[in-house]
């Protein structure tokens, strides 16, 4: 028996008369027995009306209490199915055997008219073999998950139905019961969960469908013939629909519902029907989502080579370089964690034709929909080995998963983050050892630094002060030096040598009273202690 109590009667009565499918009369008698939902819905149907004119009664009563039914229910019994068949054609392109059941199901299925609150969504997408096509399409994209979260999309006028029947069901039994509340009739959603989620979770082989997890399986459902049920909305509150940059359109569930909350009773009344009108038509299952969440890993990289850029190079839209540091690490970071794509940063970058030597640079990347998230320390070492033997013009150390959080540390003053430097330096008068061994007794020399020529195009024109902590000297011949330099972190070490026509002041040109120019720079360190070390 339904957990119906007799107060339920009007309500119960009202909503059949009205178009209501038997799991929606339910939903508005705040029935949260989810065993009741999933029973067939002729067997709810004809609880409900046993529940209404005892059990004597036959399903017959119902035919004639649901006027607005009747038309349907006879179309749809003259050509059962072809409606039902057109949708397993569309969500499907399995063969015969489906057409068969399809066929077979029709001959259930559409001797019920469309539910005017549900547009049949508790109806023929609830069975079972609908909830094994979602778990289908989740099982073709071979995720690496023991949990998911289903999430439902539904058309915003479903909730312009609903007020509409909620108001329906106020007005006529405001005397008879105690009113009521809108929040008390089980949400559409949950109710549609309720019936779908146990099959999916055991077609999956056991997974958890629950509210929180890395995965998020989306349903989507829309209903176009019903699409102008909110446009009224539009008129009478014009306040909850503004234009957004992302949205095709300004009726979003969000914005229906904070209109439905606004609009009197007497209002709503007179621009939409109560009961809501029936629908000739179901929902379309529009498609099937399946999104991990991003997993985010860590590490330093080397770079060995002269000719390769940190990023894709590309200059009007051609390419310069044909492989980049982000390039080279993610191709088998991308196949180890099966991702769609990824988002690569770091702390600063090196030029074109800078090496980076010694601990390397720190980065991180944001891995895009992994379809496999839960690699160990093992798995990653191996990642790393694999990265390493791909390509000998980096090397990365340290790779490891970290949290989104913590990829906030990697930028964190970063400004105040020391370098160091080794230059190769060219000088245009022959030297000597001794006229640049003074360079190493300087410390702390602030530079005033306009934006360099080489990048003005994508900075902004500013002086910008850095300073270099201290320096030293290697002599090599009469026309070339190693300089070594400690620096505050975006230092421009190339404009400091050459001086960048003034627009770097002091630099080594004035220093040696000659000009200099640079030949070869390699960044030696970046002193950003994350990610944390990893032994090796
Ligand atoms: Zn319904």
């Amino acid at each position: 028996m339904l957990p119906l109590k007799d107060k339920d009667k009007p309500v119960v009565q009202k909503l059949l008369s009205a178009g209501c499918c038997a799991r929606c009369v339910l939903r508005f008698c705040c029935v949260r027995v989810q065993a009741a939902y999933r029973r067939p819905q002729q067997e709810i149907l004809k609880d409900l009306q046993d529940f209404l004119h005892g059990p004597e009664k036959n399903q017959c009563d119902v035919s004639t209490d649901n006027k607005s039914c009747d038309p349907v229910v006879s179309e749809a019994a003259a050509d059962p199915p072809s409606k039902r068949a057109k949708l397993e054609t569309d969500l499907s392109d399995d063969g015969q055997a489906e057409a068969a059941a399809a066929a077979a199901a029709a001959i259930i299925t559409e001797t019920h008219c469309v539910c005017v609150v549900c547009l049949g969504v508790l109806q023929e997408f609830s069975d079972t073999d609908q909830a094994v096509k979602i778990a289908e399409a989740v099982k073709t994209e071979k995720y690496e998950f023991d949990s998911l979260v289903l999430s439902v999309s539904l058309p915003a006028q479903l909730c312009v139905r609903e007020h509409s029947c909620w108001l329906h069901v106020k007005k006529e039994v405001r005397e008879k019961s105690p009113l009521l509340d809108k929040e008390d009739i089980v949400p559409l959603k949950e109710a549609y969960k309720w019936l779908v989620q146990s099959t999916i979770s055991t077609e999956l082989g056991g997974v958890f469908v629950v509210t929180k997890s890395p995965l998020e399986v989306a349903v989507e459902f829309s209903h176009n013939p019903t699409d102008s049920d909110c446009h009224f909305l539009g008129s009478t509150c014009p306040d909850c629909f503004k234009p957004t940059k992302n949205k095709q359109s300004v009726f979003t569930r969000m914005a229906v519902v904070k209109a439905l909350e606004k609009i009197s009773e007497a209002k709503f009344l007179r621009h939409y029907s109560c009961p809501p009108t029936q629908p000739s038509s179901s929902c379309v299952l529009q498609g099937i989502q399946c999104l991990h969440q991003s997993v985010f890993i860590a590490g330093r990289y080397n770079k060995f080579c002269r000719s390769l850029p940190q990023t894709p190079w590309l200059i009007d839209g051609e390419r310069r370089m044909e492989s980049s540091v982000e390039e080279l690490i993610a191709a088998p970071v991308l196949s180890a964690f099966r991702a769609n794509g990824f988002n690569f940063s770091s702390s600063g970058r090196e030029d074109v034709d800078v090496r980076t030597l010694g601990n390397g640079r720190p980065f991180a990347m944001e891995l895009l929909n992994p379809h496999r998230a839960r690699l160990n320390v093992q798995d990653m070492k191996q990642l790393q080995e694999s990265i390493n033997v791909s390509s000998d013009k980096i090397r990365v150390r340290d790779l490891q998963i970290v949290s989104r959080e913590a990829m906030g540390r990697m930028k964190e003053g970063e400004e105040e983050k020391t370098k160091t430097y080794t230059a190769l330096i060219w000088t245009r008068k022959p030297i000597k050892k001794e006229d640049i061994a003074f360079i190493s007794d300087i410390k702390e020399l602030t530079l005033d630094q306009k934006t360099p020529l080489r990048v003005l195009h994508r900075r902004a024109l500013a002086v910008r002060q850095r300073v270099v902590h201290s320096m030293n000297t290697r002599f090599l011949d009469a026309h070339h030096f190693h300089l070594e330099l400690k620096t505050q972190a975006g230092t421009y070490v190339k404009e400091f040598v050459h001086g960048d026509f003034g627009r770097t002041k002091p630099n080594l040109c004035d220093l040696l009273k000659m000009d200099t120019d640079i030949l070869e720079l390699d960044v030696e360190s970046v002193d950003v202690d994350w990610p944390p070390s990893i032994q090796e």
